[in-house]
């Protein structure tokens, strides 16, 4: 008879509940991942990976624009959808075939079924019930769309991903890292894109660097509309059609795409009924270890709705799996310090406190440090793009607090100066470091 005593029960196979399982499997622990769906969740399938993919798409698109306006005899192409999206999902084959093998490797059981929680340390999934000390809620989100009429008509990101070429003429509605990635890419690969933003792109951003941002898309060609509240959508003959709060109507949209956030896949667990705790939106309540008020059961990535980042998802797990098996009692992730990107045209990269974050905790002992300049290659192109650095300091020994950039680059530029914000950097560590010219992150170095 088949044992389904385990030590550890996995709900959801997306990147935070893969990494406990694997991490967990190699501290000794035995582990089943419960997983109705596609191996990777949103970020391998619907997500980071292919947004990646059409990110790199976009910018190449961009670069042939470059190359022309800079001297080369050389008229940009349309992208081939359906040859790029084969070799989109190429990439996507091999991340699931790997995930198996790993699996496979570590002894990990993966169960293709739906697990619903019983009671602490017991999950059915199909016909079958498992029990072990531990459970992980891992099961992640999906879109959420207004509750206006006609929000069920267009698409949201998971129909961005299924279509096989760019719409003539696009609406987005939404103003979040979603909003602001898709715009960018459906403009750099030839659509008519329109941007309505219900109060400001990326509000819980440093002001100044979303506006830079802002100002960016439009000097592409981005029509980014601020200040626009959507109150219905329809479909007339010439395509969506949508309305605003003060009446006004936008129309002849060819495609229409919902970016208005996302929302926890909670239902149906059982979480519920076992005692565990879900807020007013339906996020899975947990401490800052991962744990729910029922012993055993544990949280962490989208459902728990903190920090809805890849890496987080993975670190806390790895960190829940160190303290669960691998003999660490303290092992917790720090929420502090997360650096992220919006991979919009141009990026936006940021870490730690906006300004104004950092002005209400830190008063009159912040001081910014930034600077505005025409990247070389633009400049050579004859293009307005302009970048934004900006450095956050508080205290008398300016400790680095924040920092925001906007610009060509800063998506691969973010990484090491995240390392010195956490290592508590101060101005004067960045001043000791000399530039490394000519590059975009020697101005990080160069402020004064
Ligand atoms: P976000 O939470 O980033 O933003 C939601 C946006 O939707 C906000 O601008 C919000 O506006 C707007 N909105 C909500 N309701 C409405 C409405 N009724 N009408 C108009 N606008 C509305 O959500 P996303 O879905 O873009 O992204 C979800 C999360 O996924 C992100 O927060 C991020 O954590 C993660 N993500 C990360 C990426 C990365 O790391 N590069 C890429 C994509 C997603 P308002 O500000 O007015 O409330």
């Amino acid at each position: 008879m088949k044992n389904n005593a385990f030590d550890l029960i996995v709900i959801g196979a997306g990147s935070g509940g893969i990494a406990t399982a694997v991490r967990a499997a190699r501290h000794g622990a035995r582990v089943v991942v419960i997983e109705t769906g596609t191996l990777g969740g949103t970020c391998v399938n619907v997500g980071c990976v292919p947004k990646k993919a059409m990110w790199f798409a976009a910018e190449l698109a961009e670069a042939q624009r470059i190359a022309r306006d800079v001297g080369f005899a050389s008229t940009p192409g349309a992208l081939d959808w359906h040859e790029f999206v084969g070799r989109r999902q190429r990439y996507i084959d091999n991340i699931h075939a790997s995930y198996r093998q790993r699996f496979a490797a570590s002894g990990i059981e993966l169960v293709n079924a739906r697990g619903r929680l019983l009671a602490a340390g017991r999950v059915v999934a199909g016909a079958e019930e498992f029990t072990a000390p531990h459970v992980l809620v891992a099961t992640g989100a999906r879109p959420l769309r207004p509750d206006v009429p006609g929000g069920d008509l267009g698409i949201d990101s998971d129909g961005f991903f299924a279509l096989r070429a760019a719409p003539r003429r696009v609406a987005i509605v939404g103003g979040g890292y979603i909003a602001a990635e898709l715009s960018g890419v459906l403009h750099a690969l030839g659509s008519d894109t329109t941007l309505f933003v219900r109060r400001r792109l990326l509000r819980e951003f440093d002001e100044e660097a979303t506006h830079v941002l802002t100002e960016s898309m439009r000097a592409r060609g981005v029509d980014v509309q601020t200040g626009r509240h959507v109150v219905a959508a329809r479909r007339e003959h010439d395509g969506y059609a949508l309305e605003f709060e003060a009446g006004e109507v936008a129309r002849g949209f060819d495609e229409l795409i919902w970016a208005t956030g996302r929302q926890p896949n909670s239902a149906g667990l059982g979480l519920a009924e076992a005692g565990v705790g879900l807020d007013a939106q339906g996020y899975v309540v947990v401490d800052d270890r991962q744990d729910t008020p029922v012993a055993g059961v544990h949280a962490l990535g989208d459902v728990t709705g903190r920090l809805a980042l890849t890496p987080v998802a993975i670190a806390a797990g790895r960190k829940l799996a160190d303290r669960l098996f691998g003999g660490e009692p303290d092992a917790r992730l720090d929420y502090d310090g997360v650096p992220s990107v919006v991979f919009a045209h141009p990026p936006l990269a940021t870490v730690g406190l906006s300004e104004h974050e950092a002005r209400r905790r830190h008063g009159d002992s912040v001081r910014v440090y930034r600077v505005r300049f025409r990247p070389m290659l633009d400049a050579l192109a004859g293009l307005e793009h302009r970048t934004l650095m900006k450095l956050v300091c508080a205290g008398s020994d300016e400790r680095v607090v924040g920092i925001h950039l906007v610009g060509a680059g800063v998506d691969e530029m973010l990484q090491g100066f995240a390392v010195a914000l956490k290592a508590g950097a101060r101005k004067a560590d960045f001043d000791a470091t000399v530039a490394i010219h000519p590059t975009g992150s020697e101005e990080l170095v160069l402020m004064s």
